[in-house]
């Protein structure tokens, strides 16, 4: 996950002329594959020859199709923003203000699915999907603070789209536990792959397994029943894991709150 991270250090500042300039199919955002003007929709670039694999997997499994209509089903903004799947270089996955362009990295696929495959999962299939379905939610985060120019410092955005991240995936029960359970373990892996700490201050994320305890507590919190081993384990030190209920369910209101004027209505 280390190439996602770089992106978004990318794309706050300095970069969101390098993110222009390197999407190459222009601004309009209705592709083939959109279906409508507002809302999310999606688009696929042609990968490069080195990303056919992880395009066709995104493409076979309907990763970016499934995020949008979940995302749909909860909000209703009157701007398109764009999933767009591509080959991105190694620039990491990002969200693009200029553009509203989500864009979905081919190439951290396939590195989210080595970084599980030299843990020892094969194929690690569901590993790489779970990973790239965190990854849309928490750039869709990122989109919908843009969309209701919600007042973050840049570390307090990127903490609300992690917590958006597990929202949306705690919102398909089970199948999203497992998922958010699976990219907590990818920042585990890749804390422990990269242990070179960046002391440049220019990541506005949590470190890896900040990141990562944040996602476990949110998930027991929410779900203490079907995941009472994060406790029981020490997974989650006992002194955190009393209060998860309360820190998930503040972050739950509070982005709950935000969306209001988003939400669709039922
Ligand atoms: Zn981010």
């Amino acid at each position: 996950m280390g190439a996602r991270d770089l992106r978004h250090v990318v794309g706050a500042g300095l970069g969101a002329i390098l993110l222009l300039s390197c999407t190459t199919t222009g601004g309009d955002a209705r592709g083939p594959d959109s279906g409508s003007s507002s809302g999310f929709t999606t688009r696929y670039e042609e990968p490069s020859a080195a990303d056919q694999e992880p395009a066709t997997f995104l493409r076979n499994r309907k990763l970016p199709e499934t995020a949008a209509e979940a995302l749909n089903t909860l909000v209703a903004p009157d701007r398109q923003i764009v999933l767009v799947s591509r080959s991105c270089d190694g620039e990491g996955s990002a969200y693009d203000p200029q553009t509203r362009h989500i864009e979905l990295c081919y190439d951290d696929t396939a590195e989210d699915r080595e970084l599980f495959q030299k843990a020892g999962h094969h194929p690690a299939d569901d590993e790489a999907a779970a990973i790239a379905t965190e990854t849309l939610y928490h750039e869709a985060g990122h989109a919908l603070i843009d969309l209701l120019d919600i007042p973050l410092t840049s570390r307090q955005e990127e903490d609300a789209a992690d917590q958006f991240a597990a929202l949306m995936l705690l919102r398909t029960g089970p199948t999203g536990e497992r998922q958010l359970r699976t990219a907590a373990e990818a920042y585990e892996l890749s804390a422990a792959a990269n242990t070179t700490v960046d002391t440049s201050g220019r990541d506005e994320h949590a470190p890896d397994l900040t990141r990562a305890a944040n996602h476990l507590c949110y998930l027991y919190g929410s779900a203490p029943t079907r995941n009472q081993d994060l406790a029981t384990t020490g997974r989650i030190p006992s002194m955190r894991a009393i209060g998860c209920g309360r820190e998930w369910a503040q972050a739950h209101t509070a982005w709950m709150a935000r969306l209001q004027p988003l939400l669709r209505k039922q």
